[in-house]
């Protein structure tokens, strides 16, 4: 029984990362999405609106679940029993932050591994941040977010700058 966490910010969920997630529960038992409630960073969306924007995109994969944690990643994993990293691997850019991550949290926690799935090639420029800055300045986003969230992220911009889209 092979238990995975795919952890990230999610902020918000964007097609590459639903694509991660598509391709990773097929891999494993059971995919927890582990959604990172970083009191150090001020969200875009609040931990429960990502987590919920998540439930509605996995509701149809029975495998897959969205929990929200805080703190160590290596403690998540040990409380939620889980023995596997999943992360997605865009670019070169990526590999050193992730190398370091990965071999930092097999110190701390042995029983627990990374793996890399690398992005699909239309998804390798895609980023949560990328989308926040093509939606603030009123550019389409329908090519980035799953459907559901194209709505929330107009719906957020507005609310936080009072612009009509
Ligand atoms: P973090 O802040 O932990 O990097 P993100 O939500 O930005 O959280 O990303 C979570 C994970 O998803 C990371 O492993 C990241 O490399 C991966 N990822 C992000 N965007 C893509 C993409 N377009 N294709 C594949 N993997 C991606």
């Amino acid at each position: 029984m092979i238990r995975a966490i795919y952890p990230g910010s999610f902020d918000p969920v964007t097609l590459g990362h639903l694509d991660i997630i598509k391709r990773a529960s097929q891999t494993v038992d059971e995919l927890i999405v582990g959604v990172l409630n970083n009191s150090g960073k001020t969200p875009f969306f609040t931990i429960d609106e990502r987590v919920s924007m998540l439930e509605e995109l996995i509701k149809e994969l029975p495998n897959v679940k969205a929990m929200s944690f805080s703190g160590l990643l290596v403690d998540f994993a040990r409380e939620t029993k889980a023995t596997i990293v999943v992360r997605g691997l865009r670019a070169i850019s990526d590999f050193e932050y992730e190398l370091q991550m990965a071999q930092t949290n097999h110190k701390l926690n042995p029983q627990v591994d990374t793996m890399f799935l690398a992005t699909s090639l239309e998804y390798s420029y895609l980023s949560s941040t990328i989308v926040k800055e093509v939606a603030f300045f009123n550019g389409d986003i329908r090519e980035f977010v799953p459907e559901p969230v194209i709505k929330r992220v107009r719906e957020k911009v507005r609310e936080k700058t009072g612009q009509v889209m």
